[in-house]
Parts: C-alpha cells; structure tokens; sequence
C-alpha cells in the first residue's frame, strides 16, 4: 500500500502530540490533512492568542488594557470565519458568551502581570530546527526575558487548570519547545510558564538538560517511526476511551474497520 500525500516536511509538538496517542489520527490530521471541525474550546483560544499577541507587537508602554481590548473586533473577522461559525453553529449568544469570557480573561490577565513591565525576544516565535534527524517545527506564544537575563517560556492557556499529578504531559510541547530554543539560538531557556488566563493563575516548572534530551529523543524516535509508517503505507490505530473520546475522525476510523470504542 503507498500513501499519496507527502509526508509533512516538519513535526510541531501538538502533531507529535497527536502520534503518540494514536499513529491513524497523525495520518488523518498530518499527511491526508482532513479537517478537524472548529470547537468552542478551540476558537475561544485562538480568539484570546490573537489579542495577547497584537498586544505585544506594541511598544512596552503602550500594552495597556484598553489596547489590548482593541483587539477583539479584529480577532472577531480574523478567527470567526464562516467555515468557523458553521462549524460552531454559531448565533448571537454563542459570540456574546464568547465576547464575555474574552473580556474576564483580558481583565484576568492583567492581573496576572503588567504587560508594560514584560521583556520578550519574539511573540509567535516561529523556530525552525533539525534534531538529531528529525525536522522540528515549534511556534512559542511568548519568549521572556526575565530580570535576571534568563529566557522564559510563556504559554497562554485558556483551558482548565491542570492536576499537577501529570506535569510530565501538560509541560510535554513546551518543555520541546526549549530544546528547539537550546539548538536555534544555542541557549537553554530556564523556565516554562503556562499562564492560566482564565483562571489568573501561573504554572512554572525548571527547564533541567536531563528532559530537553529526553524531549529531543522522544520526537527523533517518533520522527523515525512516522518514516517507517509512511513507507510501509499505514499508521496503526490504537484506539481507546481516552485517545478516542475527542477525536474528530471517529466516523471515518469505524467505517475503516477500527473498533473504536463508544
Ligand atoms: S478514532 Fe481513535 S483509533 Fe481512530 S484515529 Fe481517532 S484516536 Fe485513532
């Protein structure tokens, strides 16, 4: 059996992500790139990603919270396409909901931290890299300075907060992301952040070289098994409750013959 489609030419971490909880919903998503219909959860993030971002793209005195509401008409034709809207069914009380949560969130985060007093080294900081063979792809929400000349990783979180009791898997794409900064720009960052915005609450945990080896090799072994797939023209399901229950290709995957479960 061949697969069509060419293999993507770079892994991000959420795609990894994707792989490692079942090979098929990497090939889906990954290589034949079938849609995943927008939900609520989604859109609301990338609503709020928009704001926080333009927000940084102005000078340091200029990010205040009246700016950075600016931004939401904006976000409003940027992320509410119509495929967006159709996907969400969306009607005037979905987006006032959704106009709501944004502006507790804004409000929030400013409470969180004074956006004036923040030095960063890129926002939507595209990186680039190869590691040990595998070509990684990584788009950071926010690379800090901090005042003692650190790097920091900051994430924007619009989501539940996380049961600590499984920081290996809520830090698994940033703690990636720093091995990606360590070769691109030859310095480990320090630190991760992931900024609970709707819940005005931070989550850090220490960058060591211990886990950004660990990370690096878990994406080269995965980058050398999606090749493997590819060549022999399919990518095992592994269907579960827990990898199955938000699966967007759960129709097509029973249909196919998986037994995904209920
Ligand atoms: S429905 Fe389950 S088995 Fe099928 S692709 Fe999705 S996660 Fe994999």
């Amino acid at each position: 059996m061949t697969i069509e489609q060419p293999l993507p030419r770079a892994l991000s971490p959420s795609r990894l992500q994707d792989f490692q909880a079942c090979p098929r919903r990497y090939q889906y998503a990954s290589i034949e790139r079938i849609p995943q219909p927008a939900s609520y959860a989604t859109a609301k993030g990338r609503f709020v990603h928009y704001v926080f971002e333009h927000l940084y793209q102005l000078d340091a005195p200029e990010r205040v919270i009246e700016r950075a509401r600016e931004f939401v008409t904006p976000a409003i034709d940027e992320i509410l396409t119509e495929q967006v809207r159709l996907d969400l069914e969306m009607d005037d009380a979905m987006l006032a909901r959704l106009l709501s949560e944004t502006e507790a969130i804004i409000v929030t985060y400013f409470e969180m931290e004074d956006p004036r007093d923040v030095h960063h080294e890129g926002v939507e900081l595209r990186l680039n890299v190869t590691i040990d063979g595998a070509p990684l792809l990584g788009i950071l929400d926010r690379l800090d300075r901090d005042v003692d000349g650190d790097l920091v990783i900051v994430d924007y979180k619009t989501g539940a907060l996380p049961n600590r009791n499984f920081d290996a898997k809520t830090f698994a794409n940033t703690e990636l992301y720093a091995a990606l900064c360590e070769e691109k720009l030859g310095e480990r960052p320090t630190k991760i952040r992931l900024l609970y915005v709707a819940h005005g609450q931070a989550v850090e945990r220490p960058v060591t070289e211990v886990v950004v080896r660990a990370r690096s090799t878990a994406a080269a072994t995965a980058w050398g098994r999606i090749n493997e797939f590819y060549q022999d023209g399919a990518f095992p399901a592994t269907p579960s409750i827990n990898t199955c229950r938000f699966c967007a290709y759960r129709d097509r995957c029973r249909d196919s013959g998986v037994a995904v479960p209920l």
